[in-house]
């Protein structure tokens, strides 16, 4: 094979490989291995750990699906918080929401929002917005901290490993809960239904103890493991699938539509499948 190749171990047993142009950047940060990298098939793509988390010609389809699901779920959402996120892409897309008055972003890793800055300005270009501010910290302490501040939260993390394990727990769902405002929505990205479908049935779980709404959307991601990705959503007044669309704001979208809202949340039988079974079932 020509050239240079990157290969991402998706599972012990699955790799993704692409050619690469040429790697842009590379630093070991206080938290992470972190690389920009020139793709043949993807363009340019941040990789954390050796894992592809954001790429030049894939990411819409994961940051329009994390942001304007919960957005328009909210009729009139004004604040937001992302942990994670440091690559600025669901930032770039919560803020085309006219409502939004501000997003606070909290990342644990500075080096992420400035690479993403410098190597990857279409996806960075919303962090400069007047409605954002951003906090290089821990999100599982800052939402600990919190109470009754947000209309949305959204957790764009890295995979549950190092520090985002904890975002992944229920002790942050409750925790998520009582920082939301009194109508407040909540979702996070949790994973592949292939390979992750009892850590995704862990979490629906939990989110139903937690919140009167609680659902589970797909999209899928080219090059995340397996391509298909889940949202799980909790919601304390609003249903996803109840939107009053003539009040929803017109946004530039690639992927997401209204139409496309509302079939995320079609489960194709093989998900409704792993949620329903009992605990001990192997699937
Ligand atoms: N969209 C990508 C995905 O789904 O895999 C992830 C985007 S973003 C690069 C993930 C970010 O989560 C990383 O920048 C990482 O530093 C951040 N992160 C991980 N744990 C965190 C925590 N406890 N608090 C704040 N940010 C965290």
């Amino acid at each position: 094979m020509r050239g240079i190749w990157f290969s991402e171990l998706q599972t012990p047993d699955l790799a993704i490989s692409v050619r690469l142009n040429q790697t842009l950047h590379h630093e070991k940060t206080p938290y992470q291995e972190l690389a920009v990298v020139d793709t043949e098939a993807y363009g340019r793509m941040l990789l954390l750990d050796n894992i592809i988390q954001t790429t030049v010609k894939d990411e819409f389809f994961y940051h329009e699906m994390i942001a304007h699901v919960p957005l328009n779920t909210h009729p009139n959402p004004r604040t937001a918080l992302v942990i994670g996120g440091g690559d600025g892409g669901v930032v770039r897309e919560i803020v085309k929401h006219p409502s939004i008055e501000k997003v606070t972003l909290v990342e644990i890793d500075a080096r992420v929002v400035a690479n993403a800055r410098e190597y990857l300005p279409e996806i960075a270009c919303g962090l400069d917005d007047a409605r954002v501010e951003i906090r290089f910290e821990d999100g599982i302490e800052h939402v600990r901290q919190r109470e009754n501040t947000y209309d949305v939260i959204i957790v764009d993390s890295t995979d549950p490993i190092g520090p985002a394990v904890g975002l992944f727990s229920a002790e942050f769902y409750r925790n998520v809960y009582r920082a939301l405002k009194a109508d407040g929505v909540f979702v996070a990205q949790t994973e592949s239904p292939i390979f992750n479908s009892r850590l995704i049935r862990r979490i629906q779980s939990d989110l139903k103890e937690i919140f009167p709404i609680a659902r589970l959307y797909l999209t899928t991601v080219p090059t995340y493991p397996g391509g298909l990705w889940a949202f799980s959503l909790g919601s304390k007044e609003y249903d996803p699938l109840e939107v009053d669309w003539r009040q929803a704001p017109q946004v530039a979208t690639r992927y997401y539509t209204p139409a496309i809202h509302q079939a995320a949340f079609s489960l194709p039988p093989f998900v409704q499948e792993f949620l329903e079974a009992p605990e001990e079932e192997e699937f």
